[in-house]
């Protein structure tokens, strides 16, 4: 196809694809998938060779929030019977954190639920930074805490955090209809405030939300313009107790085109797999590997992932290797533009701490309850979702 040929070299130079080609992405048809995996698997070696970077995610506060994003199981008004608790305390957090490095992540992604953090929280998670960092030393930390405030991006840069999560989640002409309580725009000043306190910025989307080709084509294109280090994707996992319940779009192959076109607009940055991989990808997951190149390991913040043990095995099965701490991320042009994450402890063009997550900025790691029925819209999958009762908040050890 040319224009698969026009998008990988187009993509090995780092250059955009037009509004219109990413759109013939994303209509490609069933025939053609393998095609397109493939062409976008070309930009994705080129850039980050076969290594996955594994990111483990760590509720630092869960439910409980008085925004009301609709695809959230901790928002307000969720009958979601997730697990709710407050701030979990440094020594929690950072025994939580360990067992995701034991399990081979590479970042630890610090999240709490709300609007964002005071002043008083800032210091809290300061404090669980500090504390994560000197137990498992060379871990990346990256802290989702939703809006920020002036000067608390550089706060938390003091305290030794390397990345900052806040999604976009979806094109500024619908983020309205998605959440009332802050808009689009305030999400793109906290990226920016992220970015501008040296922190490397972690900003994506969630797919699977009733949103158009236009939109999905739209919030990736804006992603692309704020600069992010690492685009996480979601796919909307429709929580039972939430307002997008009932919202089953998506099929495997529309999330690897959804991911394609994903890595075409953004062919050198992080590109990972985030909440809903193991519900909307489910056996395709280990062709996504051809796209992204990272995942979280484990489970989510409020829904249960895969067993750790079966991520692992899955990316040694598709001829993948866990990236090492000892190994750069990023591009080295993109490390040593902005001295992102991802890079090298010997300082090569290092990000001085890191993080990132998914979470309240758009987590979509939302789970539902028992039963079972066909996928289609207006028919939940509750057989496909669990909630997360084990790991950080709970007494019962994480998976990973
Ligand atoms: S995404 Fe964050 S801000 Fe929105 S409802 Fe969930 S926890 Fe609250």
């Amino acid at each position: 196809m040319d224009l698969l040929n026009t998008l990988v070299d187009k993509g090995l130079r780092r250059e955009p694809p037009t509004r219109e080609e990413a759109l013939a992405v994303l209509a490609t048809s069933d025939d053609d998938l393998l095609d397109v995996v493939a062409a976008a698997g070309k930009v994705r070696r080129h850039w980050f060779g076969r290594r996955v970077k594994l990111n483990y995610l760590v509720n630092l506060k869960s439910g409980l929030c008085p925004e009301d994003c609709s695809y959230c199981s901790q928002r307000l008004g969720s009958t979601a019977e997730i697990l709710k608790y407050t701030w979990l305390k440094p020594d929690q957090a950072s025994e939580a954190a360990a067992a995701g490095v034991a399990g081979g992540a590479k970042r630890v992604c610090l999240v709490a639920s709300g609007r964002g953090p005071t002043d008083r929280d800032v210091d809290r998670v300061s404090e669980t930074i500090r504390a994560i960092k000197e137990r498992t030393g060379d871990v990346e930390v990256c802290a989702c805490l939703g809006l920020l405030s002036d000067g608390q991006a550089e706060r938390l840069r003091e305290a030794g955090a390397d990345a900052y999560n806040h999604n976009l989640n979806t094109s500024e002409a619908t983020y309205g209809e998605i959440t009332t309580t802050h808009t689009y725009a305030d999400r793109v000043d906290t990226v920016r405030k992220a970015h501008a306190a040296g922190l490397s910025a972690c900003s994506g989307l969630i797919a699977g939300m009733g949103e158009s080709d236009e939109d999905l084509v739209d919030v990736v294109f804006s992603l692309r313009a704020l600069d992010p280090d690492s685009v996480p994707v979601n796919f909307l996992i429709p929580m039972e107790g939430t307002p997008l319940e009932k919202e089953w779009h998506l099929t495997p192959q529309r999330c690897l085109r959804i991911l394609a076109m994903t890595r075409f607009v953004c062919p050198d940055v992080e590109v990972r797999i985030a909440g809903g991989r193991e519900v909307h990808l489910r056996t395709l997951q280990p062709l996504a590997l051809h796209l992204a190149n990272s995942i979280f390991l484990g489970d989510y913040l409020t829904s249960e992932g895969q067993a750790g043990k079966a991520d692992l095995e899955m990316i040694a099965d598709a001829g993948f290797e866990v990236e090492g701490t000892d190994q750069v991320t990023l591009p080295e042009h993109r490390a040593g533009e902005r001295g992102g994450c991802g890079a090298d402890r010997a300082g090569r063009a290092g990000c001085a701490t890191g993080a990132d997550g998914t979470g309240c900025a758009g987590g979509t790691d939302e789970a539902a309850g028992a039963g079972a029925a066909a996928p289609g819209p207006g028919r939940p999958r509750t057989d496909l979702v669990a909630v997360r009762r084990r790991g950080a908040g709970t007494d019962l050890a994480p998976n990973a």
